[in-house]
């Protein structure tokens, strides 16, 4: 199967291709030209390792089954507490999937802990030779993702930019303890937009040395998509297993959303054959998408706003293009990007609104919203839920109250990160002093809620500081420059 970008059809890539490439030479991201179809009648009788291999090997059909397995064991084996990688919660008359117990305790582990493996793979079957530096700018949650997946992967090497100040001190520590000999964490001093436009510019003017070559473990990836599908499959199988469903029945899927890749995840699932309802986008103040999905016109030309939810605070979706490319064709995508490149916005046609309004829903909450949310669920149900999860309970809920369409499903929020990552908006949340000590809130958040801390989060305490560089955002390129010269 091929796969084709976004803006010319005429573009195609082999599945390792495009995963070597990330992106398409014209700015466009990579879809496959058909969407196989999972065999559901096994579903039943599949593990979860088993349903990452088959749809992997679906998708990314120049891999063998074989090597897929020892790619998805290598990622998945030892990386997740008690070894389930989307564990499901019946909540109140809803079900929560938890996707934060890999080791940096939010959904983006069960991507970036497969994307080196399926990247090193990839560059092989390419006959590229080249050591892979992946260069990320980050405001918290990829950055950490990225260090735990890429550390100590042979044929790669990684360089992280921080906001310094700008991300949590659970992800601080998350970033500066990690001891890879093949990582480098630096903090900036300017924002995350300027760490990700200084990373953008070493993208396009630097040379990296002979024998290496630089690469993104950002969501444009088809490699970091594919992975994501898989856990819809499971919470499928999972509500039949227990008897909360029928084979057959719709299951709508509730996403806290911020670049558009886990909701499309959902959609490529549905396309593949999984009774997939609604799939509905939550959103923060940050509300472009919601506003998208009722207007049919994308501006980001709007007051960017800092949140609880610092995960979803994007104005650029990236992968929404994916699913226009899907609905109005290639030639209406490349005209809307230029669009939103050069004015910040683009309108989609009436009929292929409604066509996306047939499969997609959004809401979007407000910061007070998202903490009466975390109280009122902890109060009534005893779960304790992170601010980004809030987000998605709260979107579930004023989404079922203006619908009428598939009520009767049964309704599946994601829940994106550990409320231990988050500790401070939490305990705020639930009426609590915060104090200057982050460990202190934690054990505190801990002895109030009774939910068990993330062994990997506790360890953080003592755990040594590796990385303490800090550079002024025009000194970003020499930095990279001389961590690509270092021998590991
Ligand atoms: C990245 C992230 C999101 C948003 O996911 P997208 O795939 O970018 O839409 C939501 N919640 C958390 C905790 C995240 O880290």
């Amino acid at each position: 199967m091929l796969y084709y970008s976004t803006r010319n059809h005429k573009i195609l890539r082999t599945p390792s291709e495009a995963i070597v490439e990330g992106i398409a030479p014209d700015g466009g991201l990579y879809l496959p030209e058909q969407f196989p179809a999972f065999p559901m009648e096994k579903l039943l009788t599949l593990s979860g390792i088993d349903i990452s291999v088959e749809v992997l090997s679906l998708l990314l059909d120049d891999f063998s089954k074989e090597e897929l397995k020892v790619l998805v064991h290598a990622a998945y084996d030892n990386s997740f507490e008690n070894g389930e990688i989307a564990p499901i919660k019946s909540v109140g008359d809803h079900y929560i999937m938890e996707l934060w117990h890999g080791p940096t305790c939010a959904f983006k582990d069960v991507a970036l802990q497969l994307l080196p493996h399926l990247l090193t793979a990839a560059a092989k079957k390419c006959g590229v030779r080249d050591e892979i530096c992946i260069l990320t700018a980050t405001s918290g949650d990829t950055g950490s993702a990225a260090l735990s997946g890429f550390s100590e992967v042979e044929g790669t090497r990684i360089i992280v930019f921080y906001p310094d100040g700008g991300v949590s001190p659970m992800q601080k520590r998350q970033m500066v303890t990690c001891s890879g000999k093949n990582t480098a964490v630096c903090a900036i001093k300017g924002n995350f937009d300027d760490a990700q436009s200084g990373v953008k510019k070493i993208f396009a003017e630097q040379t990296p040395p002979a024998g290496m070559r630089f690469s993104s473990a950002n969501s444009i990836n088809i490699g970091r998509l594919a992975p994501q599908i898989a856990y819809y499959f499971t919470a499928y199988r999972d509500l039949v297993k227990t008897g909360k469903i029928s084979f057959g029945d719709r299951v709508n899927f509730v996403v806290p959303t911020g670049n558009f890749g886990d909701i499309l995840a959902g959609y490529f699932a549905k396309m593949m054959g999984l009774p997939v309802g609604m799939l509905v986008s939550a959103s923060n103040e940050n509300r472009v998408l919601a506003d998208f999905f009722t207007s049919g016109v994308y501006d980001r030309r709007r007051e960017f706003y800092l949140t609880s939810s610092p995960s979803m605070d994007i104005l650029i979706s990236s992968n929404l293009e994916r699913l226009i490319a899907l609905v109005c064709g290639e030639e209406k995508t490349e005209r809307y990007m230029k669009e939103l490149r050069e004015n910040g916005v683009y309108k989609i046609e009436k009929d292929d609104l409604d066509t996306i309004c047939a499969e997609f829903s959004a809401a979007w909450v407000n910061g007070e919203e998202t903490a009466e949310t975390i109280r009122t669920l902890f109060e009534m149900t005893g779960y304790l839920a992170d601010p980004h999860t809030a987000v998605g309970v709260c979107a579930m809920k004023k989404w079922l109250a203006e619908s009428n369409k598939d009520r009767e499903a049964n309704t599946v929020v994601l829940s994106t990160a550990s409320p231990y990552k988050f500790t401070r908006h939490v305990l705020t949340a639930l009426g609590e002093q915060v104090t200057e000590d982050e460990f202190a809130d934690v054990k505190r958040l801990e002895a109030i809620s009774g939910v068990p801390i993330p062994s990997s989060l506790s360890a953080l305490e003592k755990a040594t500081v590796h990385h303490k560089d800090v550079v002024a955002i025009d000194e970003m390129a020499d930095y990279v420059m001389r961590k690509t010269k270092e021998v590991l």
